[in-house]
């Protein structure tokens, strides 16, 4: 038993090896500009890795939040579409691969839970993505992974999906989500294309209309994490995890870890989690950048890295 509870409230894990290279090679963390000595995970997302890794530093609970997206999905295979088909064809083809996409991100979900269900101490945060189920499908696919294949929560990644978290088409699956009493982990954060739609402030009319939801603003905001007070000051039903931001305190565009403490504090050590962020970084490594953090209390700190999320998330 470790002396504290410990938690992960933030890692990724994939169906394979080569998936989750892939993933890890293909996605760089741009937006804190540069810091020549970031930690980096040699893992690549495997759930014998993590098991290992949350043996190995005593955490007896991780949360999963896989990402899907349907606009990568779909872009990926209509760029493998033959040129020369007809209009009808090409037609065809899209509205095949469409019908693929509501499967894939369904067999997604289902994996994610079925991970939890072979690993008690894994719990499955599912993908909901309307731009892959339109309309209220997307909020009755989600109640279907909470009611009948026992997802804890749902994960939302609007830079990656492609929407803004505040895109009313989600209202729907907010609906359930508040009426089930299931939390929301969503990450925050610029996209390249500076449409906003995943930074804190882009929350803010979601907040306004689910004031019951509970909404983890994963990454402290990341590189726009100069947003997030105003939202946790706002909001009281928002809560944050301190993933990826705590291991670019030496970065352009992030906090120092003086001023990451101070955000903390700010806004409530009470209010945000420890995560990982596994694979890009190790869940021992997460645990002692929490330590090494200034201003905070050892108490606020063992909380941060466990005690919080099982308040928080309901674990
Ligand atoms: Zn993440």
């Amino acid at each position: 038993m470790a002396d504290f509870i410990r938690v992960d409230a933030h890692v990724h894990l994939y169906r394979t090896p080569e998936e989750g290279y892939a993933e890890k090679t293909g996605y760089e963390v741009w937006e804190y500009g540069v810091q020549d000595d970031v930690h980096q995970s040699d893992c690549v997302g495997t759930v014998d890795e993590l098991l290992q890794q949350m043996r190995s530093t005593q955490i007896s609970k991780a949360v999963i939040v896989n990402l899907f997206s349907a606009t990568v999905n779909r872009k990926i295979a209509v760029a493998s579409l033959d040129d020369g088909m007809s209009e009808s064809e090409t037609a065809k083809r899209t509205a095949d691969i469409d019908d693929w996409i509501r499967r894939e991100v369904i067999s997604f979900n289902q994996w994610n839970c079925s991970l939890s269900r072979q690993h008690p101490e894994l719990a499955a945060f599912v993908a909901a993505d309307v731009n892959a189920l339109p309309g209220s499908l997307c909020a009755e696919h989600i109640r279907d992974m909470i009611e009948n294949h026992a997802a804890a929560g749902v994960k939302l990644h609007g830079a990656f999906q492609g929407f803004d978290m505040s895109d009313e088409r989600l209202w729907p699956t907010y609906q359930v989500c508040q009426d089930l009493n299931v939390p929301i982990i969503a990450h925050s954060g610029p996209d390249r294309e500076s449409k906003g739609f995943a930074e804190p402030r882009a929350f803010a009319k979601m907040l306004d209309s689910f004031p019951q939801l509970r909404m983890v603003v994963a990454h402290l905001g990341g590189g726009t994490w100069t947003q997030t007070l105003d939202i946790a000051k706002a909001y009281p039903n928002t809560y944050f995890d301190c993933c990826e931001i705590i291991e670019w305190t030496q970065s352009d565009n992030g906090p120092t870890e003086k001023q990451l403490a101070q955000l903390i504090r700010d806004i409530g050590s009470s209010r945000v989690m420890m995560g990982s962020d596994f694979p890009w970084y190790d869940l021992d490594h997460s645990i002692d950048r929490v330590f090494s953090l200034p201003i905070l209390s050892m108490e606020e700190k063992e909380r941060i890295i466990g005690a919080n999320a099982v308040d928080i998330l309901g674990l």
